[in-house]
C-alpha cells in the first residue's frame, strides 16, 4: 500500500509541478502588472522622451514595451559607482534590453542579477584602454556618459546600451544557458551561416559597413551588427541585405517595419562606422 501512495506521490509532483508553477507565474505576473499601472506613466515619460523606438510604436505594443520595462528592473539589482542615481537611470538600461529582446519571449536575461553603473570610461582587467562597458559572469557594465549618447543619438552608430544587452543576450542562451529563447537559439544557427563567412573576411582584411572593431572576435561581430542593426538600419540594409534579413529573423523584429507612408523617419547617416570612438566597447 505504501508502495502505491510514493509512486502516486512521485506522478503527482512530477505531473502537476509544471500547471502549478505556470499558475504561480500567471498569478506573480497579474500582479505585478496591477503595481505596474500605477507607475505606467512614469515609465512612459522616461522612456518616450528618450527612446524613438519606442515612441514609434504602437499604443499596445508600447504598454508591451514599458510591461517588459517595469519587470526587467524589478528583477535587477542595479549598482551605481562614482555616478549619482536617479530615478531614470535603471528605466532607461532596463528598456535598452527591452529593445533588444522586443521580438523575443524571454527578456528579462535571467542569469544577470546586477546591473553597475559606472560614471564614464573606465579601465578593467589588464587592457590599458579604457570600456564603455562590458559583461562578465559577475554583471553587466556601462558607464553612463557614453550610454546617454548612445541613446540620444549623439554618438552615431555607437549604441552601448544595445551592445552589452547583445553581449548579455548571447550569454544566456548559449553561455549559462539560462534563460534561452527556442526562437532565438534556433535562428542563430541561420544568422551564423550568413554572419560566419562575413566575419572571416573582414578577419582578412576586407572591410565593411560594420567597421574594424566588429573584426576582434565573433561575440563583438554580434555586438557590433546590432548597434548597427537599430542605430543605422537604411545603410545596413542597403551594404549588407542578407546579414540585415538574417538580423531580423534572429531577433524577430525589423527596425525599418515602422517606416509607413505617414511616418517618416530621419536617419543619422555616418558612412565612417569604423570611426568609433576609441575605448573600447568589449
Ligand atoms: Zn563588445
Amino acid at each position: 500500500m505504501e508502495i502505491v501512495v510514493i509512486i502516486a506521490l512521485v506522478l503527482g509532483i512530477l505531473f502537476l509541478n509544471r500547471p502549478v508553477t505556470l499558475l504561480f507565474q500567471r498569478l506573480y505576473t497579474r500582479h505585478q502588472f496591477k503595481r505596474f499601472t500605477a507607475a505606467e506613466t512614469f515609465y512612459h515619460s522616461v522612456v518616450s522622451r528618450h527612446f524613438k523606438y519606442y515612441n514609434r510604436l504602437s499604443l499596445e505594443e508600447q504598454q508591451k514595451f514599458l510591461f517588459r520595462t517595469y519587470v526587467f528592473e524589478h528583477s535587477k539589482n542595479f549598482h551605481y559607482i562614482e555616478v549619482e542615481r536617479n530615478a531614470e537611470m535603471p528605466i532607461l538600461v532596463s528598456a535598452a534590453a527591452v529593445q533588444l529582446t522586443f521580438g523575443l519571449e524571454k527578456f528579462k536575461l535571467s542569469y544577470f542579477d546586477d546591473i553597475f553603473i559606472l560614471r564614464d570610461d573606465y579601465h578593467y582587467g589588464f587592457y590599458s584602454r579604457p570600456f564603455m562597458g562590458h559583461v562578465d559572469q559577475t554583471g553587466i557594465y556601462l558607464s553612463w556618459d557614453n550610454f546617454i549618447k548612445g541613446i540620444s543619438g549623439e554618438t552615431p552608430n555607437c549604441n552601448v546600451g544595445l551592445h552589452e544587452m547583445g553581449h548579455a543576450l548571447a550569454y544566456v542562451n548559449f553561455v549559462t544557458q539560462t534563460e534561452e529563447d527556442k526562437h532565438f537559439k534556433a535562428e542563430f544557427h541561420n544568422f551564423s551561416k550568413v554572419a560566419r563567412p562575413i566575419f572571416t573576411a573582414m578577419q582578412g582584411g576586407a572591410k565593411n559597413f560594420l567597421g574594424d572593431y566588429a573584426a576582434t572576435n565573433y561575440h563583438e561581430f554580434w555586438a557590433v551588427a546590432i548597434e548597427m542593426f537599430f542605430e543605422n538600419a537604411v545603410q545596413f540594409r542597403h551594404e549588407l541585405p542578407d546579414l540585415y534579413e538574417a538580423m531580423i529573423r534572429v531577433l524577430n523584429q525589423d527596425p525599418l517595419s515602422f517606416i509607413t507612408s505617414n511616418r517618416t523617419i530621419i536617419r543619422r547617416m555616418d558612412p565612417t562606422a569604423a570611426n568609433r570612438k576609441k575605448a573600447m566597447i568589449q
